[in-house]
C-alpha cells in the first residue's frame, strides 16, 4: 500500500501503530539531536520524529529535506510529548523508521501556510501552490459539498440534470458574447452562452418538465469588482408552474443548503418585498437586511420649510438614521462626506444632523431651519436622543437613492452591523419588465426578454410599457443577489410583441430566435425557472470577500488567466485556418 493513512486521520487511539504516510513537506525543524518534520496532504498535517540517536542516516537524510518535497514515511503512531491543542492529530507524531524522497522541490516562491506572505498576484500565478494552502483548499471542499448538496435536493424533488452544448448563437442575458471562429464554416462564429436560457426553455418545450444544471456561463462584460468572465450558475427550470411554485421549490433548496452546509435552520419563510419598495427603503434591489436604517423621505418635512437651495430644488430628499453615532466627531463627520463625494458614488454632499441628550437638533443647515422644522426631522426619522440624522438629496430620485445606499452601507459597516455569520435572506419581486438604456436609447429587458409580464399589467404594453412589472424574482442574501429568475412567456404572440417593444425588427427576431418562435408553435408548456449563481453561494457560506478565492483557476481583476498567460496571441496557421485577420490593436 503507498500509504495506510492521511496526514489528517491519526489519533492518539492509534498509538503503537506501524503506518506508511504520504505528502508534503510544510517545515523541518532541528531541535538537538532531532529533527521534526510537518508533513502536509490534503486532509491535514502530521508530525514526523528523526531521532539521531536512533538512525543517524536516516536523520540526516530527514535533514536535507526542503520545503514541499515530496515524501513517504513509514514508522510509528507515538504520543507527543508536546501536545498542540490547535492540529486534530496534535497529540501524535510518527517516529520514523524508513523515508523515501518521491520527488524534490524548488523553494516554494512563498510560505503556505493559512497566514501566507504571498500577495495576489503571486499566488495566482502559482495558485496550484496556493491551493495546497488549507484556507484556499477549504473553499474548494465547500464547494463540492455545495454542489453535492444541490443534486441531492434536486434529484429528490424529480429534476434531471441536462447539459446543453457550449458552442451556441447569442443568448441575450445583457452582456456581450465571447465568440468562437468556426474553422469549417469560414466566416462564422459560436458564441458561448451567456446562460442556457433559450435551451431550457426548449427543453421544457421538449416535455423535460423539471431541468437542472450545474453550468459555466460567459459575459463579456467590463469586470466590475468581483466578477468573472465565466462563472458557475445552477441553472433550473420547471414546467406547469406559476411564481410560487418556483419560489417555493428554491426557497426550500436555500433552506437545505443552510441546514447542511452551515448547521442553520431557516424556519421562517422569506419575505417578499417588492422591487419598488426595495428600492424605496434600502436605494437597492438587492438591499442588506441583515440591518434596518431605513430610509425615510423627507421632502415634506425639508423641502419648502427653510432656506436651504439644494433641498428647495431636490426631487427627493432621503434620510438615514444612525443610531447613537450624534457623537462623531467632525472629522468622522467629513470622512462619510468625503466617501459620498467619491467618484464611484458621486453625491455633491451630506446634510447631518445631531440629537441632542435635551432633544434638541443641532445640523449643519442650521441656519437654514427653524428648530420646529428640525424637531420634525427628528420625528420623521424616529431619532431619539444621541442618534445622528444622515440626508441626501439630489434632482434625480433613484441616483440618490442609490447614492443613500452606499452610505446606509458603510454606516452599516462601521456600525458592525454586517455580521457575516449572520444571514438575512428574502425574495425581491415584481420587477419593472423594462428599463431605459441611454446608451441605446431603448428600452431594454431588465431581465431578459423571455420574462412574463404580470397579467395585470399586460394591457399596458401598447400604451405604458415602463409601467408594466414582470413575473421576475430575485433571492437576495445579505445584500448580495444570490439567484435570480422569471415565468417565461409561452405565447408566440406575446414574445412577437415583446420583442417589438425591445426594438427588434420582426426579421431581427426571426433570424435571432426564430428557432425558439417556432418551438413554440408546438404546444410549449407554461414554464419559469431561476439561476442560482454558485460562486455567490459558497463564497456567502464561507465568509469570503471575493468570489476568486472559491474558484480553483480563476481570472484576475482584468480578466487575465496569470497562470496560462491567457488570453493570448495566436499565431498565423491558426489565423489563417480560421479565416482570421487581426486589424488593428489598440494599445
Ligand atoms: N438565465 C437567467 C440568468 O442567468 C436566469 C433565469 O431567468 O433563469 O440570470
Amino acid at each position: 500500500m503507498f500509504r495506510t493513512n492521511t496526514c489528517g486521520e491519526l489519533r492518539l487511539s492509534d498509538a503503537g501503530k506501524q503506518v506508511t504516510l504520504a505528502g508534503w513537506v510544510q517545515r523541518t525543524r532541528k531541535m538537538g539531536g532531532m529533527t521534526f518534520v510537518d508533513l502536509r496532504d490534503r486532509y491535514g498535517i502530521t508530525q514526523l520524529v528523526f531521532n539521531e540517536e536512533i538512525n543517524a542516516d536516516l536523520c540526516e537524510k530527514a535533514n536535507k529535506l526542503g520545503r514541499e518535497f515530496v515524501i513517504q514515511v513509514i514508522g510509528t503512531v507515538s504520543e507527543r510529548e508536546s501536545k498542540n491543542k490547535n492540529l486534530p492529530t496534535g497529540e501524535i507524531e510518527i517516529i520514523a523508521s524508513e523515508l523515501n524522497i518521491l520527488n524534490t522541490s524548488l523553494t516554494p516562491p512563498f510560505t503556505i501556510e493559512d497566514n501566507t506572505d504571498g500577495g495576489d498576484d503571486i499566488r495566482m500565478k502559482y495558485r496550484y501552490l496556493d491551493l495546497r494552502r488549507a484556507t484556499v483548499r477549504q473553499n474548494i471542499e465547500l464547494r463540492h459539498r455545495m454542489t453535492m448538496e444541490v443534486r441531492r435536493y434536486l434529484d429528490s424533488k424529480g429534476f434531471l440534470e441536462i447539459e446543453t452544448p457550449m458552442l451556441i448563437g447569442s443568448t441575450p442575458e445583457g452582456a456581450r458574447d465571447f465568440v468562437v471562429p468556426s474553422r469549417m464554416n469560414p466566416g462564422q462564429f459560436y458564441a458561448l452562452p451567456q446562460s442556457p436560457q433559450t435551451l431550457k426553455q426548449l427543453l421544457m418545450v421538449a416535455g423535460m418538465d423539471r431541468y437542472f444544471q450545474i453550468v459555466k456561463c460567459f459575459r463579456d462584460e467590463d469586470l466590475r469588482a468581483d466578477r468573472q468572465p465565466e462563472f458557475t450558475q445552477i441553472d433550473c427550470e420547471m414546467s406547469f408552474v406559476d411564481q410560487e411554485d418556483v419560489i417555493s421549490t428554491f426557497e426550500g433548496m436555500a433552506k437545505h443548503l443552510f441546514k447542511e452546509l452551515r448547521g442553520v435552520e431557516l424556519t421562517e419563510a422569506f419575505p417578499r418585498v417588492p422591487w419598488s419598495e426595495a428600492m424605496r427603503l434600502y436605494g437597492s434591489d438587492k438591499p442588506d437586511t441583515r440591518f434596518g436604517m431605513q430610509f425615510v423621505e423627507l421632502m415634506d418635512v425639508l423641502k419648502g420649510t427653510g432656506e436651504f437651495s439644494v433641498f428647495n430644488d431636490a426631487t427627493y430628499i432621503g434620510g438615514i438614521c444612525a443610531e447613537g453615532c450624534a457623537s462623531y466627531t467632525r472629522k468622522q463627520l467629513d470622512q462619510l462626506t468625503d466617501f459620498v463625494k467619491r467618484s464611484q458614488i458621486g453625491a455633491k454632499g451630506l446634510v447631518y444632523a445631531r440629537v441632542q441628550e435635551d432633544g434638541s437638533v443641532k445640523s449643519s443647515v442650521d441656519k437654514f431651519y427653524s428648530q420646529e422644522v428640525l424637531q420634525n426631522l427628528k420625528e420623521a426619522m424616529q431619532a431619539k436622543p444621541g442618534d445622528l440624522i444622515l440626508i441626501m438629496s439630489g434632482d434625480d430620485a433613484m441616483k440618490t437613492r442609490k447614492q443613500l445606499c452606499e452610505l446606509r452601507l458603510e454606516m452599516g459597516n462601521r456600525l458592525g452591523l454586517r455580521d457575516k455569520n449572520k444571514f438575512s435572506l428574502l425574495w425581491v419581486v415584481d420587477f419593472p419588465m423594462f428599463e431605459w438604456s441611454e446608451e441605446e436609447g431603448r428600452l431594454m429587458a431588465m431581465h431578459h426578454p423571455f420574462t412574463h409580464p404580470k397579467d395585470e399589467d399586460i394591457p399596458l404594453l401598447d400604451t405604458h410599457p415602463e409601467q408594466v412589472r414582470a413575473d421576475a424574482y430575485d433571492m437576495v442574501c445579505n445584500g448580495v443577489e444570490v439567484g435570480g429568475g422569471s415565468i417565461r412567456i409561452f405565447d408566440p404572440e406575446l414574445q412577437d410583441k415583446m420583442f417589438q417593444i425591445l426594438g427588434f425588427t420582426k426579421e431581427k427576431a426571426q433570424e435571432q430566435f426564430g428557432f425558439l418562435m417556432n418551438a413554440f408553435k408546438y404546444g410549449a408548456p407554461p414554464h419559469g425557472g431561476l439561476a442560482y449563481g454558485l460562486d455567490r453561494w459558497v463564497s456567502l457560506f464561507a465568509g469570503l470577500d471575493t468570489i476568486r478565492d472559491c474558484i480553483a483557476f480563476p481570472k484576475n481583476n482584468s480578466g487575465r488567466d496569470v497562470m496560462l498567460d491567457a488570453p493570448s496571441c495566436i499565431d498565423q496557421k491558426q489565423l489563417d485556418e480560421l479565416n482570421l485577420q487581426i486589424a488593428k490593436i489598440e494599445e
